[in-house]
């Protein structure tokens, strides 16, 4: 079976990619568990040189591999090079990885005892279309430092760069079977993923209702699951801020990706003495927000992935506040949109609801009331509200005085329905291994 992977800023046909079928998948599997076996016993040093030779692979082919993405998503060339250079990143981090995996000696009685982080075999990590190459780099990256394999799935609308990961890999010298990428459908590849035995761990990143699909299929073989859902993040805008920064900054904290970010600042929370001159603020940077071609370096904003995106997004819109513009013709182009009304849902486009609130603990109860909890915002000049307000939030990921959530050095992760488990930052390996305790007695 073949799938077209459609230009969303044209609606032309880019490739036409074959989809792994079951048979396909599980010899995929089997291939990667077999390289486990070898990959597992080649020296941290030397893991850790490979890695590092697959990052300067993803830096040398940085242009191309943005321009796919272009293409394929209908990303902004300047995401897009960001998106690349962050995989390269992240593989450079965890490059330093194999070599600093280190146990503990603890104390007792009668011998010592010892700890070792070792990996889990076969690791499966299913990739959405929003950002196919940093959330398959937060997936591999610390999986293959940690000694595992991996079997990556790209989502079916966006594989063209991971594709190329896959084959960057090898180029770099990873051995073969270390890393495959396997484009296909989630109920076929994705969902093997979580049955197959060999499999010993699931990542996961997508939406709430699959996700709870694979914890409850991984829960038959007491499968390791980590999952990174979906969002509906605050942006939490006290009176005493820097409101002409606030206004300025908050339409790229949720029109980025055409607001496709699982951590968009979806409900801007105002303080309502601040509300009315907010908004005035707001208007215009709104308005003036650049959507067009993608791949223009001034382009603020791209299209929509797909037309069911788009339908999607555009049924959340009835009456709006205002709106910006966005180019008319093929594509699936949705313009930049404030509501004045709160929507519970994750809508995954450029909308966003501005609703004003009394006081701290007014704001706190309105950035709680939602299932999810990804990322937030708060903006004040008050140190002390900042750290109240940031620890109140049921969130994982804030920033005080800034929209941005993603480093990675730093844990990412979501509390209640937006995932499980944390990503990036210094422990990710703890996801990626299990610990084994050794005791060994010195008694003669
Ligand atoms: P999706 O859940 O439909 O698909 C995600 C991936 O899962 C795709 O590769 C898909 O093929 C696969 N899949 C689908 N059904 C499957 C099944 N039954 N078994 C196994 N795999 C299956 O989500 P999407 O539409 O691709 O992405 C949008 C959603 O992802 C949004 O809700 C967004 O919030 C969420 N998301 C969350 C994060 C995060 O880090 N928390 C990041 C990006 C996207």
């Amino acid at each position: 079976m073949t799938y077209d992977v459609i230009n969303p800023a044209t609606e032309k046909v880019v490739r036409s990619i074959e989809l792994a079928s079951e048979e396909q998948t599980d010899a995929a599997i089997a291939r990667a568990a077999k390289a486990f076996e070898t990959w597992r016993a080649v020296t941290p040093a030397d893991r850790g040189r490979l890695l590092r030779r697959f990052a300067d692979a993803v830096d040398a082919d940085l242009e191309h591999l943005a321009a796919l993405e272009v293409e394929n998503a209908g990303h902004t060339i300047g995401n897009a090079r960001w998106e690349a250079g962050n995989v390269r990143d992240v593989l450079t981090y965890y490059s330093a990885a194999p070599e600093r995996l280190l146990g503990q000696q603890i104390p007792v009685a009668g011998g010592i005892d010892i700890t070792f982080q070792e990996p889990l075999g076969v690791v499966g990590v299913i990739v959405p279309w929003n950002f196919p190459m940093p959330i398959a780099g937060w997936g591999f990256a610390p999986a293959l430092a940690a000694g595992n394999t991996v079997v990556l799935k790209p989502a079916e609308l966006t594989p063209l760069t991971a594709i190329r990961l896959g084959e960057l890999a090898l180029e770099a010298g990873l051995p073969a079977d270390v890393f495959q990428v396997i484009p296909g459908a989630g109920t076929v590849v994705g969902q093997r993923f979580v049955t197959h035995p060999a499999v010993r761990k699931v990542v996961f990143t997508g939406s709430t209702k699959v996700g709870k699909q694979i914890m409850a299929g991984c829960a038959d073989q007491v499968k390791r699951v980590t999952l990174e859902l979906g969002g509906k993040s605050a942006n939490v805008i006290f009176a005493d801020a820097d409101l002409e920064k606030a206004a300025a900054q908050a339409p790229y904290g949720v029109f980025d990706n055409a607001g496709q970010d699982c951590c968009a600042r979806s409900r801007i929370l105002v303080e309502r003495k601040v509300h009315d001159r907010f908004l005035e603020l707001l208007e215009p940077a709104v308005k003036a927000f650049k959507v067009g071609d993608p791949a223009d370096p001034a382009t603020e904003m791209g299209p929509l992935i797909s037309r069911t995106q788009l339908d999607r997004v555009a049924s959340y819109v009835e009456n709006p506040a205002f709106q910006g513009t966005a180019p008319q013709g093929p594509g699936y182009w949705f313009p930049p949109t404030v509501l004045d009304h709160d929507v519970r849902d994750e809508i995954f486009g450029p909308v966003v609801s501005v609703i004003p609130f009394e006081d701290e603990a007014d704001a706190l109860r309105i950035a709680n009331d939602s299932e999810y909890g990804l990322s937030g915002s708060i903006w004040t000049r008050d140190v002390g509200r900042a750290l109240r307000v940031s620890r109140g939030v049921e969130a994982g990921n804030l920033s005080v005085n800034s929209n941005s959530s993603v480093r990675y050095s730093t844990p990412f992760g979501g509390y209640k329905q937006s995932g499980l488990g944390r990503e990036l930052g210094p422990d990710a390996l703890a996801a990626f291994t299990e610990t084994k305790n050794i005791f060994i007695s010195t008694e003669d």
